[in-house]
């Protein structure tokens, strides 16, 4: 969609932008330094239109870990490669109404959803097993490690790079003190894989170390809040990155993770937040919130203080005081 005067809109978001800025409530992620550490203060919005045209504002090139905002993009990637039958044999799309973290599985040994942590250990599991080839000729009895850096160097990363325009925006990029952190305090994510391990098992020949470096790997990619507008953007435009033209992503694959986004997205806050929002989408530890207005554009917010679900909080009330300041919830056409 073009945006007809867009230096009008983009004036409101300003506007909407300041209105936010006071409020200092949440706390960073305090579990590994680098989120601990980040500068509290930091706020950013960015905007990409279906059409491409660009709002941002606020320190919207700096570099954040994307944490859970990960888990849309392998479950989009699992579902293309492996076709949705296989993917729901293995994770459900039930909303948990329960931590990000949490240990329990639904009744028959699935994971609720994709977007809690259970669900994206699964999805990181169900790629690796689709991925064998990227390993020559030594799977499975290469180093997990070494498996799942492949894995994310050869396939995360440069799907990353597409959805994010291929660096013209912003670049994606890893950050290994990140990663290295969460490895040191991945008890409750090693819990939650061998729980599964137990319950229902995993999908061939994949171990729960590759399965929880994988995930983990995917969480410390790094990206800015003007890239993330660009990602959200490729996924308002049914997987058409709305800069570069590429479809990354078919429409059915984009469809039915919106979906799951809408009632998942937003940690054990999602069915509050979609109530007041309409609109699909996901937040990360490290203080970024992405929208997903399907055929308008996408927006990203980071600002690193979250409240106690995990979601930023000047993000969350950004996104609460622009859906009521514009038409853009899915039922404001009633
Ligand atoms: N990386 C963290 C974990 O898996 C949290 C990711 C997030 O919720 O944003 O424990």
């Amino acid at each position: 969609m073009v945006i007809r005067d867009f230096q009008s809109f983009s004036t409101h978001l300003d506007y909407l932008k300041d209105s936010v800025e006071p409020e200092t409530s949440g706390q960073n992620a305090d579990y590994i330094p680098t989120l601990k550490n980040a500068p509290s203060d930091v706020f950013a919005v960015a905007f990409c239109s279906t059409d491409g045209q660009f709002y941002e504002s606020g320190q919207s090139r700096q570099s954040f870990s994307i944490q859970s905002t990960c888990k849309p993009i392998m479950f989009a990637l699992a579902l293309q490669k492996m076709g949705t039958d296989k993917v729901l044999e293995w994770c459900g799309i039930e909303p948990s109404g329960r931590p990000f973290n949490d240990t329990k599985l639904m009744e028959d040994k699935r994971p609720f959803n994709p977007m809690v942590n259970s669900g994206a250990l699964m999805t990181a599991a169900l790629l690796a097993a689709e991925y064998p080839h990227i390993l020559e000729n030594d799977f499975p009895n290469k180093e997990d490690g070494a498996y799942a850096k492949e894995l994310c160097d050869e396939i995360l990363l440069p799907l990353w790079r597409t959805l994010s325009a291929n660096g013209i925006v912003g670049d994606v990029g890893f950050c290994r003190d990140t990663f290295l952190s969460e490895r040191d305090t991945a008890d409750t994510n090693i819990g939650i894989a061998h729980i599964m391990k137990a319950q229902k098992g995993l999908p061939p020949n994949v171990s729960t170390q590759t399965m929880i470096d994988f995930y983990l790997r995917s969480c410390s990619l790094t990206s800015n809040t003007a890239t993330m507008a660009v990602v959200a953007s490729t996924l308002a435009n049914g997987g058409k990155n709305p800069i570069t033209g590429e479809q990354i992503f078919s429409v059915d694959v984009v469809k039915k993770t919106l979906s799951v986004l809408s009632f998942c997205g937003f940690y054990d806050n999602s069915g509050e937040f979609f109530f007041h929002t309409g609109v699909p989408s996901k937040s990360g530890v490290s203080g970024i919130v992405f929208l997903v207005l399907p055929n308008v554009g996408g927006f990203a917010i980071f600002s690193p203080r979250i409240d106690k679900h995990g979601n930023s909080v000047r993000g969350s009330l950004f996104a609460k005081r622009l859906m009521s300041h514009f038409t853009f919830h899915s039922y404001d056409s009633l």
